[in-house]
């Protein structure tokens, strides 16, 4: 397990990088979080996603209260997504949810990923979509009600919301979210120019199948340290 200081600076990489590739959507919103042990290391509210230092992360228990500061108001209204899934998944230790405008279309013309390109068949019939109307996931029972949709996957989109992303690490969960804006974006062309599905069931099934085997979870920590290379130099300060 990371020592806190270097959490808090993987976060904070990773908060400019998922700004700078556009998964955190126009940054306005949304929250990147890690375990830590029984608490929560989070991105606070008005601290933006570029800006963002390792001091400014707050530390939550799994009621959404302060612990670095008792009392104080911690400005998550989301903390329920955060708090419920790290209750229900012992094997997530990362977080992130957004307001992408790629993923929530994709989400809200209620399109299904189709394996179009390799990114899109990684995604294909492993992201989980949840309809419940509303505008912010600021309880516990409707942030249960997210992590019980999410299940064992690592991928969710709330209808007419957001995304969210799960995973065991923080490089895990930014190349996958880098990676579902992505697919969103494949997807949104895709309908723009064709009447999906594109693909017959037994297309599909022969990409998925030719696909097996081939995904290697070490994958991530390389894509994940070539999205630092790509993404914290670019003139954004
Ligand atoms: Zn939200």
């Amino acid at each position: 397990m990371l020592a806190e200081s270097d959490l808090r600076a993987e976060l904070v990489n990773a908060c400019r990088v998922l700004y700078a590739c556009g998964a955190a959507g126009d940054g306005l919103g949304g929250h990147l979080s890690a375990r830590l042990g029984e608490r929560i290391l989070i991105k606070p509210r008005p601290v933006s996603w570029w800006k963002l230092t390792p001091e400014h992360l707050i530390v939550l228990d799994f009621d959404g209260k302060r612990v670095d500061q008792p009392g104080e108001p911690s400005g998550v209204k989301e903390w329920p997504i955060h708090a419920c899934i790290y209750a229900a998944r012992p094997d997530v230790n990362c977080v992130f949810h957004a307001h992408p405008a790629s993923s929530t279309l994709l989400a809200a013309l209620g399109i299904t990923v189709e394996p179009l390109d390799q990114d899109c068949a990684a995604l294909t019939d492993r992201l989980a979509v949840l309809d419940n109307g509303a505008v912010s996931i600021a309880t516990p029972a409707l942030g249960d009600e997210v992590a019980r949709t999410l299940g064992s996957l690592s991928t969710l989109l709330i209808k007419n919301h957001g995304c969210v992303v799960a995973g065991e690490s923080v490089a895990e969960v930014c190349v996958a979210a880098h990676k579902l804006e992505r697919v969103a974006e494949t997807m949104l062309r895709a309908a723009q120019l064709a009447k999906l599905p594109l693909l017959s069931p037994e297309e599909k099934a022969a990409i998925l199948a030719a696909r097996k085997g081939v995904e290697a979870s070490s994958m991530n920590q390389e894509r994940w340290r070539m999205l630092q290379d790509y993404y914290l130099d670019r003139a954004h300060d």
